[in-house]
């Protein structure tokens, strides 16, 4: 990668404010001071250092968000504000983009990256990533819901669901269950639910295969995922 456009994805300026630290000589590779904005660097090999401080570049990252309503899973909108307006410029430089998408009033985990890769790897249908959701429903939800998830349920557009698990945490007027499906078709759990006469009235991610919801998230609070739940996804 160039020297120009590290820096600068690292928040060293514009291009042209990082062609000028280097012209100054503020800038080594690898302990030599280099001057040619096209000088090419290798990030986590080569060491950097601007002003003789140690540049921790990074190519990629990888946020965990507990999104809050009100936003959309998108990188830019006309009208509504995204999930990436909730991110501190350092973090936006990197061209995040969120893998996969939550409804604008569904909450909860939501992974964060520029890893195009590995979003393409997690959205895949054959990857089988089972994500689970805490939901309230309008209505009593029985044994007999359990069943017909597990069997697959025909939706509004005669799409059959692969098996799903439902577990009902309590049942009444109001219900609170936690399902887990293995793949996202558009507005997946609320069609699954309206499938067996019912309506969600929240709904909120809380894991992604091995991938928790950090509950010290608040809602609109993200951080970098840990090395460990990295390696859950790839
Ligand atoms: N299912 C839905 O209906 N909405 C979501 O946001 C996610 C899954």
């Amino acid at each position: 990668m160039r020297i120009d456009k590290l820096l600068a994805n690292m928040g060293y300026g514009s291009r042209k404010e990082v062609k000028n630290l280097l012209k100054k000589g503020s800038v080594s590779c690898n302990g030599e001071p280099i001057k040619s904005p096209q000088t090419q660097v290798v990030p986590g090999q080569d060491s950097v250092t601007v002003f003789g401080e140690e540049v921790d570049y990074k190519e990629y990252i990888y946020l965990m968000m507990n999104k809050p309503p009100g936003y959309l899973s998108a990188t830019e909108d006309n009208r509504d504000a995204t999930v990436i307006d909730l991110l501190e410029p350092e973090d936006v430089i990197f061209d995040p983009f969120p893998v996969g998408r939550l409804d604008k009033d569904t909450e909860g985990l939501l992974l964060i990256t520029n890893d195009g890769k590995l979003a393409h790897q997690l959205l895949s249908p054959k990857k089988d990533v089972g994500k689970t959701y805490y939901a309230v429903i309008d209505g009593k939800v029985v044994e007999a819901d359990k069943q017909k998830f597990k069997e697959g349920v025909e939706l509004d557009d005669g799409y059959v669901t692969r098996p799903a698990h439902l577990q009902i945490l309590s049942s009444g007027n109001f219900s609170e269950i936690e399902i887990t499906i293995t793949e996202g078709k558009f507005h997946q759990v609320k069609r699954m639910f309206e499938a067996v006469g019912k309506r969600v009235s929240y709904l909120k991610r809380i894991s992604m295969g091995k991938l928790a919801l950090d509950p010290d998230l608040g809602k609109g609070e993200y951080r970098e995922l840990s090395d460990e739940e990295l390696s859950y996804l790839v």
